[in-house]
């Protein structure tokens, strides 16, 4: 049988606060399930707010989620023993790479030390800082550099790169530790429509030719729909749609989002009004 890659079970994630002095506490994520196979490409659609990163941030194991009976495992091996990071979580995170919007690359260091900052786990930090790597991890930076097409400018510095080759930078740090499943956060949240065409097409192209298996959060279907065969929908923290992007018509989000699918039918990317026009006539605005 077919083992999933990724599997999620029960998940919750709440957040405690104090509100005018009492405590108070807010669920982001709301006992979500889903699997996700080698291979698939996946969009995580919804609107802001409705728990997109901090699903993420559980998903590669920056964040805790409640204890209780949810469970989180990459390839068999579970993330938690009990209520606590499995001993072996180190292990598993490097399985899973992570492309933030910004990159978090670093702007006066050449391309090359950027990615093998993603080698990090293994360093101390004074190592890093004298950026004291072995002939080994230069040259596994370089072929991973190759495979994303940047080895001419493995020695330039990342600032000077354009967006679409940082993107492409992130990749590589990822590949390097060894990553099978990339997660991507908003990854074109705030960009004109064609630098987010160029970044999606880097972004897919990539996985798909490196055989990584690609979960991407994005708040626009048409997105979605141009390059994720399956999209997982969430709305104030439960998924609440799992299945093909081509079945979220207009009247089906609309019907799965109510006032919120506004936001995510509002077409940044391929066709400006066309999906705008379509809500505005749906909802008689
Ligand atoms: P999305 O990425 O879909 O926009 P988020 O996961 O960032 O959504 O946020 C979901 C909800 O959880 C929001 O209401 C947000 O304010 C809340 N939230 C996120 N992180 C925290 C935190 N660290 N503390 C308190 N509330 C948080
Ligand atoms: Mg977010």
């Amino acid at each position: 049988m077919n083992t999933p890659l990724l599997d999620v079970k029960s998940v919750s994630k709440t957040f405690k606060s104090h509100s005018f002095g009492r405590p108070a506490s807010f669920k982001a994520v709301d006992e979500v399930s889903f699997s996700v196979n080698r291979g698939e490409s996946v969009a995580l659609l919804g609107a802001s707010g409705s728990g997109k990163s901090t699903l993420i941030r559980l998903l590669c194991g920056l964040e805790k989620i409640d204890a209780g009976n949810g469970s989180i495992s990459v390839d068999t091996h579970s993330f938690y023993q009990g209520t606590s990071f499995a001993p072996d979580i180190r292990e598993t995170r490097k399985s899973i790479g992570v492309v933030f919007q910004q990159f978090n690359l670093v702007g006066q260091l050449d391309v090359i030390t950027n990615v093998l900052i993603g080698c990090l786990a293994n360093k101390s930090a004074i190592d890093v800082l004298l950026r004291r790597f072995t002939e080994a991890e230069r040259v596994a930076a370089l072929e991973c550099l190759d495979k994303v097409g940047l080895g001419p400018q493995a020695y330039q510095r990342a600032s000077t790169l354009s967006g679409g080759q940082q993107q492409r930078v992130a990749v590589a740090r990822a590949l390097l530790r060894g990553a099978e499943l990339l997660l991507a956060d908003e990854p074109v949240a705030s960009l004109d429509p064609t630098s987010a065409k160029k970044v999606m097409d880097v972004l897919f192209g990539l996985t798909q030719d490196l055989g990584m298996t690609l979960i991407v959060s994005l708040h626009q279907i048409s997105i979605a729909q141009t390059y994720c065969h399956r999209a997982l929908g969430m709305r104030k923290g439960r998924l609440i749609y799992d299945g093909l992007a081509s079945e979220l018509s207009v009247q089906r989000l609309q019907a799965l989002y109510g006032a919120d699918a506004q936001e995510i039918v509002t077409d940044t990317f391929n066709s400006p009004q066309s999906s705008t026009q379509q809500f505005s006539t749906l909802i008689g605005a």
